[in-house]
């Protein structure tokens, strides 16, 4: 960003990227990117790129973090030392180290973990570009890379953020909102249990403002989780044809 905004909200309660208070940015997913991997999937999310893959379930590596009774999920987030305007270190940051246990904590409850025991399953998240909601986008596409692995789940996880700038509660921020704005909400969501696995809060509202925060989060969740769930069918309804052959 060059120069600060004065306002991020203009008179016609337009955002800085001209979208209205509840309007997504732009989303594709895509499933099936990297052949070497078991599951993966790449996301676009305005201008955040963010690739993600799956590899295992295998024996766990080293032995001794091995559980038996369970499946260990092991969780990278990494940004690319291009993937901001000023280079990142590429040695993982606090913040990677932190991103990583919560999106892996966010994954968890959707998968059958006990299924798999003394297992390990490798998942690398790589953020090519970051423009604000990397967390969330990352979830979502994670989740979207373990189905595609096959790993048995009960739902997808997706994720989203509300936040508030100016004084407008908003949908998904981006980079400037994120930064200039008051608070910012991640969600995660399994939508068809209505299960809620990740609630974060930076900043301040008033409850009114937390409550109507997480709903309008909540509904982002829905919008993003059909896009997920076409870029399953994308990838699986051509296997489905092929095999009918
Ligand atoms: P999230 O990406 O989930 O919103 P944060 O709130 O921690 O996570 O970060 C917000 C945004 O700040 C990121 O998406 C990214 O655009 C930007 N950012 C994060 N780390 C750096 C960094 N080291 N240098 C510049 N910008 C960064």
């Amino acid at each position: 960003m060059n120069e600060k905004p004065e306002k991020l909200i203009d008179k016609k309660g337009l955002r800085l990227d001209s979208r209205k208070h509840d309007q997504l940015r732009q989303v594709k997913l895509e499933v099936g990117v990297i052949p070497n991997a078991d599951g993966s999937a790449y996301i676009e999310w305005g201008k955040n790129k963010i690739l993600v893959g799956v590899y295992g379930p295998r024996e766990a590596h080293p032995k001794h973090l091995a559980l038996q009774d369970r499946l260990v999920l092991k969780c990278r987030y990494h940004m690319a030392p291009f993937s901001v305007q000023e280079r990142k270190s590429p040695a993982p940051s606090r913040r990677e180290v932190e991103l990583s246990k919560v999106i892996r904590e966010s994954l968890e409850p959707a998968i059958f973990m006990d299924l798999y025991p003394r297992t390990m399953i490798d998942l690398t998240i790589e953020v090519l570009q970051a423009d604000g909601g990397t967390r969330c986008a990352s979830i979502t596409a994670a989740s979207l890379a373990l189905a595609d692995s096959g790993i048995p789940m009960r739902d997808l996880v997706v994720a989203c953020a509300a936040g508030k700038a100016d004084d407008t509660i908003v949908l998904d921020l981006m980079d400037e909102e994120d930064k200039l704005g008051t608070a910012d909400v991640p969600v995660a969501l399994m939508p068809s249990l209505n299960a809620v696995t990740l609630l974060q809060m930076d900043g301040k509202l008033s409850q009114e403002e937390f409550k109507s925060a997480v709903n309008l989060a909540i509904d982002g969740c829905k919008q993003i989780y059909a896009m997920q769930k076409e870029a399953l069918k994308a990838k699986y309804a051509g296997v489905k044809e092929e095999a009918e052959e």
